[in-house]
């Protein structure tokens, strides 16, 4: 394997010295992650000389399922901590309840089985950003009628009061002409 024809050319420093290696810092743009760290054993083609990575299409390709592997771990450790931080401001059924989960699903998630999709997992990484706070906003926002929503940039007196006068478009115009 390691035997001089099987290295390539570098385009960068021109040495023949790319081939398959394993590396320390090195990351890719995947999916929705423009930075996923990629593990240290796994084989990228790199340059022995001047370092230069070779994640073109071929070895993105041949990377894919272990690529995948690291995305779908990552969605996994990500919502299990989600969860926990979430665990102390609400219960875990009322969180699907506002999620529009099945009941059980975040203890499956938390218990380390199926994969978060990444949707779940934006969900439920911006509760945590303020998790009282916003886990009070989406329960407002599920009760709110649709014609409330979304609700105007605006003092939550005046947008009411509007309201209750007109349509919704004219209260966008005055709204945009502030
Ligand atoms: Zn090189």
């Amino acid at each position: 394997m390691n035997t001089a024809h099987t290295l390539r050319r570098c385009i960068h420093c021109g040495t023949k010295a790319v081939k398959p290696r394993k590396g320390i810092g090195r990351t890719i743009c995947y999916r929705t992650m423009p930075c996923m760290q990629i593990p240290n054993d796994i084989l990228v083609p790199t340059c022995g000389r001047c370092k230069s990575e070779y994640l073109d299409e071929e070895s993105v390709g041949i990377l894919a399922p272990s690529l995948q592997t690291v995305y779908l771990q990552s969605l996994r450790t990500r919502t299990r901590i989600a969860i926990d931080i979430l665990s102390k401001h609400t219960s875990q059924r009322r969180l699907e309840r506002v999620l529009g989960l099945s009941q059980g699903y975040l203890s499956r998630l938390r218990a380390g089985s199926g994969n978060p999709s990444p949707e779940l997992t934006s969900h439920l990484a911006i509760l945590c950003h303020d998790p009282p706070t916003r886990l009070m906003e989406l329960e407002r926002f599920w009760a709110l009628p649709d014609e409330e929503w979304p609700p105007l940039e605006m003092p939550q007196t005046r947008f009411r009061k509007r309201l209750s006068h007109g349509d919704r478009n004219t209260n966008k115009k005055l709204t945009n002409n502030e």
